[in-house]
């Protein structure tokens, strides 16, 4: 790639632009239009991330780095600079339709009863949570509208897969949560099928910037588990979409030394206990010291919080934990 095509890429990607889509946001002003926000590349307590929107460029005065938006996403993903490059290129296509898409589907939830109705049905209350994680619904038959109002072209929403090839919302009924460079939705409907997701990958650990500093982290199944751990108060924890990890969940675990608990679904078939002691073991070989939940049978977490568990009860289980 040619110089020219990387200054393409900056200027088409501004830095301020592409942090806010990531949930940044500045603390307070400098001169010369300069902002100071949280870091987040490290644990940061006090602001001391500038950005300088002119001049496309970040630096950290807590962790000393600092760069463009592909040096950023170097190290906020913990990938090289091709893959960067590679990321940054897929977001230009999708991000900003995707970002629209999460806004409109957000302004829907308080819009439909029955919408609220299931997250509190699954123990979802907290509106700092459902903003915390973005929380939003897909009523279906409105998306497509919206998002060609806004100037996207049919073949662009089709490519994506929020639109389906008979030109329908892909998304109906359900409640959708944005990942990176995707979109979960989980159907409140007994009769569709549960899950959902864009054709594309379903990217690393969810919320993984928040938690990669733990040294304890608490590994789960679902997003909806992820819910009512982060509503108790733990914000250690993170999630797989699913027991089966990819290449990319595995390397963002095994970055650092860390103790992880497995915290899988205890179903009565226990395929949940079988995928969390294999990935127990792959992840010991790589040099992590892992722990298995055991939770009450016939429970995942979020069931465990609905049917009257609490935080001191799960902690509990935390520290039961065998290796
Ligand atoms: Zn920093």
């Amino acid at each position: 790639m040619n110089r020219q095509t990387l200054d393409d890429l900056k200027t088409q990607i501004p830095l301020l632009r592409f942090l806010q889509a990531h949930h940044w946001s500045p603390a307070r002003s400098l001169s010369r239009d300069r902002w100071m926000g949280l870091c987040p590349l490290h644990e940061d307590h006090k602001p001391s991330f500038l950005v300088d929107p002119q001049r496309n460029l970040f630096y950290c005065y807590g962790c000393g780095r600092g760069g463009d938006v592909i040096r950023f996403v170097e190290l906020y993903h913990q990938v090289t600079f091709s893959q960067a490059l590679a990321l940054l290129q897929q977001w230009r296509g999708t991000g900003p339709l995707l970002q629209q898409t999460v806004r409109f589907y957000q302004v829907q939830l308080n819009r439909h009863s029955e919408a609220v109705a299931y997250l509190h049905q699954r123990g979802v209350r907290s509106p700092q949570l459902i903003e915390h994680m973005q929380i939003g619904y897909a009523p279906g038959g409105c998306l497509r509208g919206w998002l060609t109002q806004l100037g996207h072209s049919l073949t662009a929403l089709r490519q994506t897969g929020l639109v389906t090839g008979s030109g329908y919302d892909a998304y109906v009924h359900r409640i959708v949560f944005p990942l990176e460079g995707n979109l979960y939705g989980r159907s409140i409907s007994p009769t569709a099928p549960p899950h959902r997701f864009l054709p594309a990958s379903k990217g690393g650990l969810y919320g993984w910037a928040q938690v990669q500093s733990c040294p304890e982290v608490v590994l789960v199944e679902g997003l909806f588990d992820y819910a009512v751990l982060w509503q108790a108060g733990f914000r250690n924890v993170t999630c797989a979409l699913g027991n089966y990890l990819n290449a990319r969940q595995l390397e963002q675990l095994c970055d650092a030394p860390r103790t992880l608990y497995i915290t899988f679904d205890s179903d009565g078939n226990g395929s949940g206990q079988k995928a969390a002691r294999e990935l127990s073991q792959t992840l010991r070989q790589r040099g992590l010291d892992t722990r298995l939940v055991r939770l009450p049978e016939g429970h995942d977490p979020n069931s465990f919080f609905r049917q009257g568990g609490d935080a001191q009860q799960f902690q509990q289980l935390l520290e039961e934990a065998e290796p």
